[in-house]
């Protein structure tokens, strides 16, 4: 896109609030709304954002379903479920031994801290329940704050490998950057709308989904007009 002059400088690295609306804009006409997070309960949520760790939301679809087939996707049931079985069950979403080992973590912290009341959980204060959800075993920034935008409604921004490979592309951000420094310059740059924080993170998971793959399709992506 064209950027802000500011955003001209490369020791600039800061996003402008209109830059970032005007590709929300673009996004949400060509996609329209996405009605993220595809989960019909919080538990299902927190299942989602871990199966969905470095696959496809296809994948993890398959093993929802599965899950949800075998009546094993309540916090009780993963609870009470052996390792063994739930890996068999969310095999679909890959590195399933690492993930259903993640999913046990998971559900013993919701049970130890918590004793599974998820709304007492949400209620916290999103700092501090980022700097929790982020001593689980398994749980990275991206997870937590997957965890936090969507299940908790809390104003975390979601950086993925897209919104690095799409902003990067359009020089809206340069250089190398820690996934804390991305999320800042997002949040800081965004209107406090949790709709807006929402939406748009699923609108850059399209955009990444069928255009701005490792090669690009620029000539009919929606963000062409952009370059
Ligand atoms: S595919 Fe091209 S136009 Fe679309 S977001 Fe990626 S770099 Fe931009």
């Amino acid at each position: 896109m064209k950027p802000s002059k500011s955003l001209n400088y490369p020791a600039k690295r800061y996003l402008k609030s209109k830059d970032l609306l005007a590709v929300y804009k673009t996004l949400r006409k060509s996609f329209g709304h996405q009605k993220w997070w595809p989960a019909r309960t919080p538990f299902e949520m927190m299942v989602g954002a871990i199966l969905t760790q470095n696959t496809a939301w296809i994948n993890v679809e398959k093993a929802i379903e599965n899950l949800r087939s075998a009546n094993a996707l309540s916090f009780a049931a993963i609870r009470r479920i052996s390792e063994r079985r739930l890996a068999a069950l969310i095999r679909p979403a890959g590195y399933f031994n690492i993930k259903a080992n993640r999913l046990k973590h998971l559900a013993a912290f919701l049970q130890k801290e918590f004793q599974g009341n998820f709304k007492a959980m949400f209620r916290m204060n999103g700092k501090k329940l980022r700097e929790r959800l982020l001593q689980v075993k398994g749980i990275g920034p991206e997870t937590a704050d997957s965890i936090l935008l969507y299940g908790a409604k809390k104003y975390f921004f979601v950086i993925d490998a897209y919104t690095k490979r799409i902003f990067t592309r359009h020089r809206l951000i340069r250089g190398k950057h820690s996934y804390d420094v991305w999320q800042k310059l997002f949040n800081n740059a965004l209107p406090r709308k949790l709709d807006l924080f929402n939406d748009f993170h699923a609108q850059i998971v399209a955009v990444g989904k069928h255009f701005c793959r490792s090669t690009p399709q620029c000539e009919s992506c929606p963000l062409k007009i952009y370059l």
